[in-house]
């Protein structure tokens, strides 16, 4: 299998969580969340870096989650950037050469299955990128300012994006750095690598992998953990 890379953003803040620790430092089955996050990537064969990207204040807390790590991967913590996309940015200067593939996973998903990582490397090696979704399964409605409804898309061609997103590095650095010099900002990695005529594929995920971002989301993750 190709190496892999794996950028885990953590610098957001609590905000919709309605709590001062940020989601991926809260704590839950004894570890915080991105400590679980980070332990399914561990399980993945042929990964060789792990790279967070965090606010200055977390560096030692990060760094102590390092004790005790397999010597075969490197880990690296970074600053983390006003945007998400800023955060992975400063995470990809910092990618090892020797990384084929680059996967980007945000710290909130602890419940990712390393099998589908391993799926996501091997759709990415093939196309350029892969990532995990879901199909819709509510109806999508785009609304205008007023809140008005415009448009309502077939939901049959409507999927939710999740992460993993894997990319081969040199296609997601190139599409990182144009982004940067076009002022675009994208809600995932892979619209920037498709905004550059990348090919991505999506990988049928489960809806376990979900992301903790307000509190139900939390207490659906506490259950979770107690029944594994
Ligand atoms: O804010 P959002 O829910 O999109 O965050 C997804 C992931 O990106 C989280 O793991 C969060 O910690 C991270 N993030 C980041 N830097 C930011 C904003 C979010 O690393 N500026």
């Amino acid at each position: 299998m190709s190496k892999l890379s794996v950028i885990i953003p953590a610098a957001g803040s609590g905000v919709r969580m309605g709590s001062d620790i940020p989601k991926p430092f809260l704590k839950v089955g004894g570890r915080s969340i991105l400590e679980h996050t980070i332990a399914k990537f561990l399980e993945v064969p042929d990964l060789v870096q792990v790279i967070i990207a965090t606010s200055e204040d977390h560096f030692l807390e990060v760094k102590a989650m390092f004790e005790g790590a397999p010597k075969n991967v490197e880990f690296k913590v970074v600053e983390g950037g006003k945007e998400r996309q800023f955060s992975i940015y400063n995470a990809l200067k910092e990618v090892l050469i020797q990384a084929d593939l680059v996967a980007v996973h945000d710290a909130v998903r602890p419940f990712i299955r390393p099998e589908l990582i391993v799926e996501c490397c091997q759709v990415a090696a093939k196309y350029g990128g892969a990532v995990l979704g879901v199909p819709a399964k509510d109806t999508i409605k785009e609304v205008k300012g007023d809140n008005m409804i415009s448009n309502t898309p077939d939901r049959s061609g409507l999927w939710q994006a999740q992460t993993p997103q894997v990319f081969q590095r040199e296609l997601l650095v190139k599409a990182y750095e144009l982004a940067l010099k076009e002022n675009i900002v994208g809600t995932d990695d892979a619209s920037l690598v498709e905004r550059i005529g990348g090919e991505v594929q999506m990988v049928e995920g489960d809806r376990e992998n979900l992301k903790i971002t307000y509190p139900i989301d939390f207490k659906i993750a506490k259950l979770i953990f107690e029944a594994e």
